[in-house]
């Protein structure tokens, strides 16, 4: 199965350049810069099985063709909270959905579902169950304590290097399965299981994802890089949302620790004064909590200086009711590219944006959170499946297409998602998913004839 995607502006961490891309076998064979009057695209296009035509979409240059998204944070309940009708607030086949919608061909789930996910055989399932749908890869966060009660650590002491499972035979096959490990909502206080999770975490060479709650977002965040220098271990710091957070993790990080944080499209873009307007005790409800403008741009600030890794979505689906009830949380995998392209690198003077390139947005919802899981490099996993995050030969054909000159108004009833709580919601926003390609294969979106 071969597929010619022509003229589209190609971006990924390294690369913006006019072009077309030709996948074959679910890899990208080659990207052939310039128009598509060049005999290597003639030639492609001509024995494809298929060929997408960029300028279908919309005005030369305006769809950008992407690595797909990585998120390295976000709940796919399924049995998790009340299942009120109509149901669970999100399963693995509405979550998986989503991110194909949003752009993404690639998630961490975390392991606050019911039963917590602190088994290699719960997340090899959970794993196969997304692979059989095809839409994305889900990589299963298993959490670092058993049931997470904060007792006796979890499987992830029978971690091999990269995540994989060391023994086989045992049912369990979480070969490259488990790339990151994480309480998600809670911090492990008792430090002597903390140091002992964190050793887990250096022996499979996997980083721990950690929330930073306990005693206040600055002080956990100090006590987490603490800890993580003392055990040697890979730590990265989830959804920070303080100025003063920021601050540490940046000194940290030119202390030289194996240090890497991540920001939410909503901390990038809302403040304290939304979550207001929002209910703050409801619609408006979030942890960490939605800051001061200050600290807004002070994470605006090192996303563009280069101390943030990665955006993670922490798309937290929830019921009406519970929202209303006061459930944190936002579904946020379909709005996040438009979110952070209107706030971050949408050109002036027409939005607030234009203080990143495409490239560096690229970067932090593609190459950078794979890097983190350790999947940009050849071979890295065990499964066999080709390195992710850059528009390459030989990379795996996972791809988005935005549309860049779309202005839309976010609808959250036209969320694949079953979670329609978004503080988004009314607002309008940049750029638009059209079109996510999943191994080679279109899985959402259409060109239009
Ligand atoms: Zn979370």
């Amino acid at each position: 199965m071969s597929l010619v995607l022509k003229n589209f502006r190609v971006v990924d961490e390294r690369t913006d350049t006019f072009g077309s891309v030709v996948v074959e076998n679910g890899r990208i064979r080659e990207l052939i810069p310039g128009g598509d009057d060049s005999p290597a695209v003639r030639t492609a296009a001509a024995r494809a099985a298929a060929v997408i035509e960029g300028e279908n979409f919309g005005s030369r240059g305006g769809l950008v063709l992407m690595p797909s998204f990585v998120d390295l944070h976000a709940h796919f309940r399924e049995a998790a909270f009340s299942a009120e009708p109509p149901g669970p607030a999100e399963t693995i086949e509405s979550g998986c959905l989503a991110a194909a919608a949003g752009g993404y061909g690639a998630a961490v789930c975390m392991a606050n579902t019911r039963p917590v996910t602190d088994r290699l055989e719960q997340a090899e399932a959970l794993r196969r169950r997304a692979g059989a749908l095809g839409l994305i890869d889900l990589y299963p966060a298993l959490s670092l304590t058993r049931g997470m009660e904060g007792r006796e650590l979890s499987e992830i002491t029978r971690l091999a290097p990269n995540g994989g499972e060391p023994a086989p035979g045992s049912g369990a096959n979480a070969a490259g399965g488990c790339r990151l490990i994480s309480e998600d909502g809670k911090d492990l206080p008792n430090e002597e299981l903390f140091l002992a999770a964190l050793a887990a975490a250096r022996r499979a060479g996997i980083p721990v994802s950690c929330h930073c709650d306990l005693g206040g977002e600055d002080a956990a965040t100090a006590r987490a890089l603490a800890l993580a220098r003392r055990a040697g271990a890979p730590v990265h710091i989830a959804h920070v949302s303080t100025a003063g957070a920021m601050d540490l993790i940046r000194g940290a990080k030119k202390a030289g620790g194996r240090i890497t944080c991540e920001v939410t499209p909503h901390h990038i873009s809302l403040t304290e004064a939304d979550a207001a307007a929002l209910g703050p005790k409801s619609h408006g409800r979030v942890n960490p909590p939605l800051r001061r403008e200050a600290d807004r741009r002070a994470l605006i600030e090192a996303v563009a200086g280069g101390t943030v890794d990665a955006i993670a979505t922490d798309h937290a689906p929830h019921g009406e009711t519970d929202k209303e009830r006061g459930a944190p949380g936002f579904s946020g995998l379909e709005t996040a590219f438009a979110v952070c392209y209107t706030a971050l690198a949408a050109p002036e003077p027409e939005t607030p944006g234009g203080r990143i390139s495409l490239s560096r947005l690229s970067s932090l919802m593609s190459a950078g959170p794979a890097r983190i899981l350790g999947l940009t490099v050849p071979d890295a996993d065990p499964d066999g499946a080709p390195p992710r995050g850059f528009i390459a030969p030989g990379y795996k054909a996972d791809l988005c297409a935005a549309d860049l000159s779309a202005v839309w108004t976010v609808d959250p009833a036209a969320f694949k998602s079953r979670g329609k709580n978004s503080p988004f919601r009314g607002k309008t926003l940049r750029g638009k998913i059209v079109l996510t390609i999943k191994s080679g294969r279109p899985v959402f979106g259409t060109a239009p004839p």
